[in-house]
């Protein structure tokens, strides 16, 4: 299996490098839609649409928890689905680029959006230095970039830092989560936040830990306010 997959990625960066112009996610045809996307897998996105709307799912998530001003997904995240595969592209397989992309996507959506008014800055969720030399990039700071690219909104990324190694969470609960990410973040020049609308913005919205304590390490700082955004969100969310 694992030989017939490198082959497999051998073929796809292959074909790649002739046909640059193939859709990222089905790597067989002309990207028709935009310079990602080809008509076919493009339609069976599943946007969440909800950049525009009150009281989301989104915002849903973290009621009661911290206000936040506004906050959407750019997709939902299906298993097995077309934003697993690009996540995990992302993530796991030195693909930044499609960071930047959904970044694009998304920046779009909230470009002369009045639900993200006035946002100063955004501020990617950092990752412990040594997963980040380790993956070569942060890949929330990648759909930073795509998001700024398009809005013109500057992203500020040393200034929000991860202060403590996390253990890995995909096996705890929420109250694991939540006690394994206590303290573990930490923002080094206060001023720069002060009195700032910020953007934080992640790979995935799953339990809404990592998102909640970024935010409220923020919020220790004088008269911010913050807005939230991911590349995908779960579809049922509590
Ligand atoms: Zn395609």
């Amino acid at each position: 299996m694992k030989i017939l997959k490198s082959i497999k990625e051998y073929i796809d960066s292959f074909l790649y490098l002739f046909y640059p112009e193939l859709c990222i996610v089905c790597n067989k045809n002309d990207r028709e839609v935009n310079d990602t996307f080809c008509l076919e897998c493009y339609s069976e996105l599943p946007f969440t649409n909800q950049t525009t709307i009150p009281k989301n799912q989104f915002i849903q998530h973290f009621e009661g928890k911290i206000k936040i001003e506004h906050g959407a997904a750019l997709f939902y995240f299906v298993k097995q689905g077309i934003v697993q595969n690009i996540i995990q592209n992302l993530k796991y397989n030195d693909k930044p680029q499609y960071g930047v992309k959904m970044g694009e996507i998304f920046g779009y959506s909230i470009k002369d959006n009045s639900y993200f008014l006035n946002i100063d800055m955004i501020v990617p969720v950092p990752l412990f230095k040594s997963k980040e030399t380790a993956r070569g990039y942060n890949q929330s700071l990648k759909f930073a970039e795509g998001i700024s690219k398009v809005t013109s909104i500057p992203i500020v990324k040393n200034n929000l830092i991860r202060i403590r190694h996390t253990d890995t969470q995909t096996k705890m609960n929420r109250v694991q989560r939540l006690e394994n990410l206590y303290d573990a973040f930490s923002v080094l020049e206060p001023k720069t936040f002060e009195n700032k609308h910020i953007l934080i913005v992640d790979d995935v919205l799953t339990t809404g830990a990592t998102l909640l304590e970024c935010g409220n390490q923020i919020m220790k700082v004088k008269k911010t306010k913050i807005s939230m955004a991911t590349i995908a969100m779960g579809q049922q969310m509590s």
